[in-house]
């Protein structure tokens, strides 16, 4: 799930400086459950832009607004109120205002109304924790299914730095060292030999970016 925040209502302002006709887009996945883009966050935000003048022409909130193919499908369904619109608002995270973007075309300007954070685990309903930076070369096999790279804030390797103090991190002392936990997880699993290898740099090549991925057998079957 990815984890976003709203922006600044001010910046936002600045953002449709000039444009009094806006459409908006919220998202009922990942910004729902963050309660910045799901059906009440986009009503508020309405009822914002509507008190600073803005008119609103309509809005969406598709089940995933990352989803171009879905995010085209209200365009053609909602057509007269996204044309008369000068200006879309997207509440979602960047995935999702990149959908819009496109969509819309060069014609009209998209603007986002969130910043997109990390990518978390639900640890429960509200509750988010970052456990994986989508680096490209996962190591999760070799530390007990705790990522290095992620939960220790020097992404540290091979084992943790002089920092450490009775099992806490030097960074953020309300957090367990990640390299502590990986030990203990892998001493209850009998797989502390692991740990006597040196783990090799990262391989870096997986995650130059933009990257993309073709499913071939989702293709055969359209
Ligand atoms: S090693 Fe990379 S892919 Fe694996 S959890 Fe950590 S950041 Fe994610
Ligand atoms: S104390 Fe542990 S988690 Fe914190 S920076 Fe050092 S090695 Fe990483």
């Amino acid at each position: 799930m990815i984890i976003t925040k709203q922006k600044d209502f001010f910046k936002i302002l600045e953002y449709l400086k000039g444009r009094n006709n806006i459409y908006l887009f919220g998202c009922d996945s990942c910004a729902e459950q963050c309660e910045t883009g799901g059906d009440k966050e986009v009503k508020a935000m309405a009822y914002l832009l509507k008190n600073e003048g803005k008119k609103i022409t309509g809005f969406s909130i598709p089940a995933e607004t990352c989803y171009s193919m879905l995010v085209k499908k209200y365009f053609r369904e909602d057509k007269d109120m996204i044309e008369n619109a000068d200006a879309f608002l997207v509440l979602a995270c960047g995935a999702g205002v990149k959908a819009v973007a496109d969509a819309v075309g060069d014609g009209k300007p998209v603007f986002p109304a969130l910043d997109s954070l990390y990518l978390a685990n639900v640890t429960r309903y509200g509750h988010f924790f970052e456990g994986c930076s989508l680096c490209g070369d996962c190591v999760l096999g070799e530390t007990g299914g705790i990522c290095p790279h992620t939960q220790c804030p020097k992404g540290l390797l091979n084992g943790p730095c002089g920092g450490m103090v009775n099992g806490k991190c030097e960074v953020n002392m309300e957090n367990d060292c990640a390299w502590i936990v990986i030990y203990r997880r892998l001493k209850a699993q009998g797989r502390l030999g692991i740990l006597k290898r040196i783990a090799p740099p990262k391989d870096y090549s997986n995650s130059v970016k933009p990257r993309t991925v073709v499913v071939e057998s989702r293709m055969k079957n359209k």
